[in-house]
């Protein structure tokens, strides 16, 4: 997945006639009716699978792969009831927060119970990351996360599922799955006291397992699709956007070139044959916002804004999650591959699955010539920035293992120093072995021994990779990944010609505020910059005065915009209308002696001050033929 915090087709054959699909014994067969919301709920309906055990546990999951962390989804569950062919309730007792025990179970017949969503819940319990949440807006759109809405029995995940979804006769499906069935009436629908209507049609969907049921999320709306032919592969965007500032052949038209590039990254051609990109744009505030990646589609939820706002972002976006089909759906530890959904254990391996990934999302785009070589190295250098916020003296692997619970707060590192230690090993990599073996072909000959159902132990893949390359890869996991040292960008970097120049120092105007001064809180569930600190402030900082837990609202008379896409611009153009002699306002909340917000004037005039530029890379241009071999190899296809 990847997370941003704030600063910083297809069509199914339209089947009029019935072909009632075989219900064999030995499948879930769930119903989940879209078409009638009650208190923002909706009802679903389980047929299950044989059952011989006299108790059975039927479980939702307390956390889904990609995510690393806790989610909880069994709170969403209300008026569970187990009921017998007669309709009699069966006794049930709820066993924790994601599970209920279910007695006479062999005479199990029917469960039934009513969901909430996570987008908009009150309920207590972790936050859930929005793209792996459930979403229940009437007549607009439906997000099914299946870990959100299904459960499983314990003991029989690798059961087959089939479930069927009733909705409005205007809605469509977006998912990488392939629908058993679109548009079948309602009169034929197995399930009980659904009533035939016109308005509603049912769409049938299959999984061979729990596994691939949660890996296939499915968004509902008023359709706004397009499809793209990449390669082999047919790859289905499916959008929803409420104002409509954006929509699916604007996207489809902005990632299309992304997914050539890739297609060439992999060697020409891409690992799955259909693909979905199902994008969710809200137009509320947002504190933080990403994707989410599965092995056929990935699912966004972003803020709205318009194709020109957000291309990049986009394109990034796509990429990161497009590249999960290498790892780690692809190339995974025991962890991953054999999943449990209620007691997860976790893999030391992030630097992988998330760092490589995010390496390789912007290493492709420099590569097949969709940003340039300079804007790539600012994209390093921003990384370089990330990375401060986060702690030094933590090993990879052990932020990895415990990601779950003490280290939890460090997990977005595996975005900024993860996707660097991909740099620093490619080029380690490419210097060992003249510049004709880079992570991008390690990962593919790891995808070859390895597989979606290959796992490797998690304790051995340092081993193995570095029996794969060069001893020295081994030191370098020891030094960098298994231990604390500063990676080495002067000396990687030096290798491809590129001159490293951690920190220079120039006089320049400044709006007083930089990382590290500010943060972003909420006031009245919106969201605002703050200032977290004073004590690394410069000069116009200090001279406006700015106080710690001021919450900005005005810069220069302006109202400051929503954080969101647009936010960078508005600071931009501050800046740039900086000039000597004039002044520099802000509005800013603070509290007063009683405690109460009261907006404040902060005012100074504008002046040149010291300020200081960290991670500068350059290319050098005197480099030897030795280090344009090895950028080329780095950074040419
Ligand atoms: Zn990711």
């Amino acid at each position: 997945m990847i997370i941003k915090k704030l600063l910083a087709f297809y069509i199914g054959s339209l089947l009029l006639t019935q072909t009632v699909l075989a219900q064999s014994k030995n499948e879930y067969h769930y119903l989940v009716d879209l078409t009638t919301v009650k208190d923002d709920k909706l009802y679903i309906e389980l047929k299950p699978p044989v059952i011989s055990a006299s108790e059975i546990t039927f479980d939702l999951p307390k956390m889904i792969p990609g995510t690393y962390a806790i989610e909880d989804y069994g709170r969403f569950v209300s008026e569970f009831k187990a009921l017998d062919k007669k309709g009699n309730e069966l006794p049930v007792e709820k066993i924790g927060d994601n599970s209920w025990k279910i007695k006479n179970a062999a005479k199990l017949s029917k469960i039934s119970y009513w969901i909430e969503d996570s987008f908009d819940t009150k309920l207590a319990g972790p936050d859930i990351f929005w793209p792996a949440g459930t979403n229940i807006e009437e007549n607009k759109n439906f997000i099914i996360n299946s870990s959100g809405y299904f459960g499983y029995f314990e003991g029989m995940k690798a059961v087959p599922f089939e479930f069927n979804v009733i909705r409005p006769i205007d809605f469509y499906g977006t998912t990488g799955l392939i629908p058993q069935q679109t548009s079948r009436p309602l009169n034929v629908i197995k399930f009980e006291k659904i009533p035939a209507n016109d308005a509603k049609r049912v769409d049938v969907y299959k999984a061979e397992n729990y596994d691939q049921l949660v890996d296939s999320p499915v968004m509902y709306a008023k359709p706004d699709t397009a499809v793209i032919k990449v390669a082999n592969a047919q790859v289905l965007i499916g959008c929803y956007s409420p104002t409509g500032k954006i929509n699916a052949k604007q996207i489809a038209a902005s990632i299309r070139e992304v997914l050539m590039a890739q297609k060439e990254y992999l060697g020409g051609k891409l690992p799955v044959d259909k693909y979905a990109f199902i994008f969710y744009f809200t137009d509320k505030p947002v504190l933080n916002y990403g994707a989410l990646e599965h092995s056929y589609s990935s699912l966004y939820y972003m803020p709205e804004a318009t194709i020109d706002q957000m291309n990049q972002q986009l394109r990034d976006f796509a990429a990161h999650e497009f590249f999960h089909i290498v790892t780690p759906l692809t190339i995974h530890s025991e962890e991953i591959g054999n999943f449990d959904f209620n007691d997860p254990k976790m893999s030391q391996h992030l630097w992988m699955y998330e760092g490589v990934t995010e390496y390789f999302a912007s290493n492709v785009q420099v590569k097949y010539g969709l940003i340039s070589p300079d804007e790539y190295l600012q994209v390093l250098s921003e990384k370089m920035y990330g990375m401060e916020q986060y702690n030094s003296d933590l090993a990879f692997t052990d932020l990895s293992k415990f990601t779950l619970d003490k280290y939890h707060d460090q997990y977005n590192n595996v975005y900024v120093k993860g996707a660097l230690i991909g740099l620093c090993l490619d080029l380690e990599l490419r210097k060992l072995s003249g510049g004709k073996y880079g992570l991008r072909n390690l990962l593919l000959d790891l995808s070859k021994k390895f597989g979606k159902s290959k796992s490797f132990k998690d304790d051995e893949l340092f081993a193995e990779i570095t029996k794969m390359t060069y001893p020295e890869i081994g030191d370098f996991f020891n030094k960098y990944v298994k231990g604390t040292a500063p990676l080495p960008f002067t000396q990687v970097l030096d290798w491809a010609g590129v001159t490293f120049i951690p920190e220079e120092k120039f006089k320049d105007f400044s709006i007083g505020i930089g990382n590290g001064d500010i943060n972003v809180t909420q006031l009245d569930e919106k969201p605002y910059l703050y200032i977290v600190s004073t004590e690394h402030m410069n000069e116009m900082g200090k001279a406006l005065g700015f106080q710690q837990g001021d919450v900005i609202i005005k810069m220069n008379g302006e109202t400051l915009p929503d954080l969101g896409p647009t936010f960078g611009e508005f600071l931009l153009h501050q800046r740039e209308t900086m000039e000597e002699g004039k002044f520099l306002t802000y509005g800013v909340l603070r509290k007063d002696a009683a405690g109460e917000l009261k907006e404040v004037e902060l005012k100074a005039a504008i002046v040149k001050v010291d300020l200081s530029r960290k991670y500068i890379l350059r290319f050098n241009e005197n480099a030897t033929a030795e280090q344009l071999a090895l950028r080329d190899s780095w950074l040419k296809p």
